[in-house]
Formats: structure tokens, sequence, C-alpha cells
């Protein structure tokens, strides 16, 4: 392996792979680095492992993943999973453990691609068993198709929590509620497809009348 590359990627989701699939393609010697055991990041995580139901089931958005992948298994780059980098220096080494080791590694560019991360809010209670970030239940359908079972409450903000209420209904599990701690409501267009609660209007959804 070499210890010099003209680019180091970090992070492996559609940003990552995009970036170093062109660059790979484009000639340039590339390294990608990523802790997750697959490729895909958040959006497509377990995208070459998704059977068919999952990839039904999570649907056209979550299935673009497929080419994206391909594209990049194709392109002459190099690949390292279970890679956790953890430090980044000026002159371009880049320092990351893996299966135990350290390692360091040294590029003339480095694309930083590793993405977002949910920021949960402690509350009271946050830790008790079947309490879990939205994002922790994503993964979780993505990775293992598991689904919570009994009624779900939904706590938050943002896109993902809408997005998880709806794939939740999809999957049967009720939705006691969807208490949404964010000033904006959904546009009402988007309603329908959302849990019925929060079809029932704004009382249902937690806000203020
Ligand atoms: C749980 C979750 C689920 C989401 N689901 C959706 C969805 O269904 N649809 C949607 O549109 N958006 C979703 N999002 C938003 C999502 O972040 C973006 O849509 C998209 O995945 C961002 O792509 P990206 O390539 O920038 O980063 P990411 O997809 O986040 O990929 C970054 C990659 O970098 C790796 N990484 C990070 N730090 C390091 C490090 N130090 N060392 C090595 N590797 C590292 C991560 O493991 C990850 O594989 C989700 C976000 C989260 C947190």
């Amino acid at each position: 392996m070499s210890l010099h590359y003209d680019v180091i990627v970090i992070g492996a989701g559609p940003a990552g792979l995009s970036a170093a699939a062109l660059l790979g393609d484009l000639g340039l010697q590339v390294l990608v680095l990523d802790e997750q055991e697959k490729v895909g990041g958040q959006i497509y995580r377990n995208i070459q492992g998704a059977d068919d139901g999952q990839l039904e089931f999570f649907g056209a958005d979550y299935r673009e993943g497929l080419q994206l992948a391909e594209n990049f298994t194709k392109a002459l780059v190099t690949y390292e999973n279970h890679a956790q980098v953890w430090q980044v220096e000026p002159e371009g080494w880049v320092s990351y453990s893996r299966n135990g080791e350290s390692k360091r590694v040294r590029a003339n560019y480095i694309i930083a691609a590793t993405g977002a991360m949910e920021r949960p809010m402690p509350i009271p209670g946050w830790t008790l068993p079947g309490v879990m970030g939205a994002g922790a239940v994503n993964n979780l359908a993505k990775e293992a198709g598991l689904t919570p079972t009994g009624r779900v409450v939904l706590a938050g903000s943002g896109p993902l929590l809408l997005l998880e209420a709806s794939l939740l209904v999809k999957k049967g599990v009720e939705i006691a509620a969807i208490l949404e701690t964010g000033p904006m409501v959904p546009p009402a267009g988007d309603l329908p497809r959302i849990a019925p609660p929060a079809a029932q209007g704004p009382a249902a959804l937690g806000f203020p009348l």
C-alpha cells in the first residue's frame, strides 16, 4: 500500500463516494477511509447489503445509492473500511485506527466528507430502555431490518423525525404522537404522507394552539 496519495477522502457516504469515483476516473491516486463496515454513509447505509424488500421499502431515493456504490466499486481507488480517522495535520498527514492498529498516511489534498450527525438533546430518562434517537431507529432498520414494537412517540425537530415517522407508519407501527419541538409546522401538502396523528393537526403535533 502506498503511503502517499494524491487525495485522501475521509468518509464513504454519497459525498465521499462521488468525489472518490470522479477523482479515480481522472487517474489520481485516491485513498478512501471510512469507519463503517460498508459504503453508503447515512442515507445509503448498507445499500449493497440490502435485500429486495429493503430496497423497495426505503424507496427510490435509497435505491439511487446502488448506482453510486457501483461506480465507486468500479473506480480505481483504494478503500479501507473500519478506518477511523482521528487526526489531520497541516502537512497532509492523516492518522487513523483500523483493526486495533494506528496508521499514518499522507496526501497532497484531503477531502473531509464526514457528513452530518444527529444531535440528541439529553432529557431526563433519555438513556432508559426503549428510548433512542431517530437516527438509531433509521440505522437499525437499514442495517438489520429491525422495527420498534408497540406504540411509539417521536419527539424532536427536523426532517429526519418526519422521515422516520413516515417509515414507521409504512411498517404498521402505531405512532402515539409526534412532538415537534421547533416552530415549523410541516407544509399541509406533506401531512397525508406522515403519521395519522400528525395529519390531525397542530394539537396532535404538540404545538401550542
Ligand atoms: C441516522 C441518519 C439517517 C439519515 N437518513 C437520511 C435519509 O434517509 N435521507 C436523506 O436525504 N438524508 C438522510 N440523512 C441526512 C444525511 O446525513 C445526508 O442525506 C447524507 O447521508 C449526507 O451525505 P454525506 O456523504 O455528506 O455524509 P454521510 O452520509 O454522513 O457519510 C459520512 C461518512 O463518513 C464517515 N465518517 C465520519 N467521520 C469519520 C471519521 N472520523 N473517520 C472515518 N470515517 C468517518 C461516516 O461513517 C459516514 O460513512 C440521515 C442522517 C442521519 C444522521
